[in-house]
């Protein structure tokens, strides 16, 4: 287990002041801009920013305080972690401002960088969730400009900058460090586009529509969240493309209610079949099932079916049924002898408006 105190050396009650101090003294000493080609201070700065995005962020401490560890949900979403090396000087530009300014860079212009991520939201079926399935979706995404290959200039349109004479950065000397920051003329790129691409106006790519196939794995559920790598923008230098995120919303069902694993349904059954007891056909969304209803069931009693619920990961779910006892209506003139004999049979004094009435100013006394 990685210590993250012992990393920033300070000790475990350390505030807020004492780990930025901290932090920032390390980050200073182990930035690859003044350990070049030094593969154990570029390690050891990537543990510094690890362990001072999880022990700023209070949430993160407590939870690595309490568990040793932070959990990937916890880590991924949040905003301040930086996953790669590239991210982390940009948290650092964030956090130091000019301390660090564009320090490093440049020198990150050129080198390959990943693309960005893509997302979008897809709506599939109840069904499709359930038992998983493929689907072609369209997408839109930078794909590099065919016309310049991505140099976003027309042929013999660019010219080497004269500001930084193509190195793409200026030196400043600022405190202690010397500090290099991107050329402002051509925003670190060594050179200046003098007729920009006709085909893609100088940005370097246009945006395709593409279709791809997904695969949607069973049991999934709204709010997951599905990966595909590769399908993000394009990367810079030669990196590798971004990410595509999409964002999975499912469909209701107009009977099966569905809770993670679970699938819940309301059946209605007659009076009769409640009373005399009976087995009634129930669908589950692996096929009928058939369910005994013992006599005397009161509406709203729940029956479980069990591993008939939803597979996720090799693991089934129940399907819960509630029983719904309809009371007849429009009875027919048969029936309704038949209920008062019913009633009559059972003691009932069926014409009790008035002892009804009795209870109720009982209750009020
Ligand atoms: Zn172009
Ligand atoms: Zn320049």
């Amino acid at each position: 287990m990685k210590d993250y105190y012992e990393i920033l050396g300070v000790s475990k009650d350390a505030d807020d002041e004492e780990l930025k101090k901290a932090y920032r003294r390390l980050a200073i000493k182990y930035h690859p801009d003044r350990n070049q080609n030094d593969k154990e201070a570029e390690e050891k700065f990537k543990q510094i920013n690890e362990a001072y995005s999880v022990l700023s962020d209070p949430k993160k401490r407590a939870q690595y305080d309490q568990f040793g560890t932070v959990d990937e949900n916890g880590f991924s979403s949040d905003f301040g972690y930086a996953s790669s090396f590239e991210d982390i000087f940009s948290n650092i530009s964030s956090m130091f401002g000019d301390l660090f300014g564009d320090y490093g860079f440049a020198d990150r212009r050129n080198r390959p960088q990943k693309g960005e991520d893509i997302s979008i939201n897809l709506t599939i079926d109840f069904k499709e969730a359930i038992f998983g399935s493929q689907k072609k979706i369209e997408i839109k995404r930078k794909k590099v400009c065919k016309r310049c290959g991505g140099t976003g200039a027309e042929k013999g349109g660019v010219e080497v900058c004269s500001y930084c004479r193509g190195t793409g950065e200026v030196v400043y000397s600022q405190g202690i460090l010397s500090v290099r920051r991107t050329c402002p003329k051509c925003s670190g790129l060594g050179k200046i586009i003098t007729k920009k691409c006709k085909e893609c106006g100088g940005a370097g790519y246009v945006y395709e529509v593409e279709k791809i196939k997904v695969n949607i794995a069973q049991g999934i559920d709204s709010g997951n969240v599905i990966r595909v790598s590769g399908y993000g923008n394009p990367g810079l230098n030669g990196g590798p493309s971004g990410d595509l995120y999409i964002y999975v919303n499912v469909k209701e069902h107009e009977f099966f209610k569905r809770k993670d694993r679970d699938i819940y349904v309301k059946i209605p059954i007659s009076v009769a079949q409640a009373a005399l007891g009976t087995t009634i056909k129930v669908p589950t969304i692996w096929g009928e099932h058939e369910l005994y209803i013992p006599p005397g069931t009161q509406s709203g009693t729940r029956f479980t079916i069990k591993h008939k619920g939803v597979e996720l990961s090799g693991v089934r779910g129940n399907q819960y049924v509630e029983v719904d006892v309809k009371i007849p209506q429009n009875l027919t003139k048969k029936q309704k002898e038949l209920l008062e004999e019913f009633a009559k049979e059972s003691g009932e004094e069926l014409n009790y408006k008035n002892s009804i009435l009795d209870k109720f100013k009982n209750i009020f006394k």
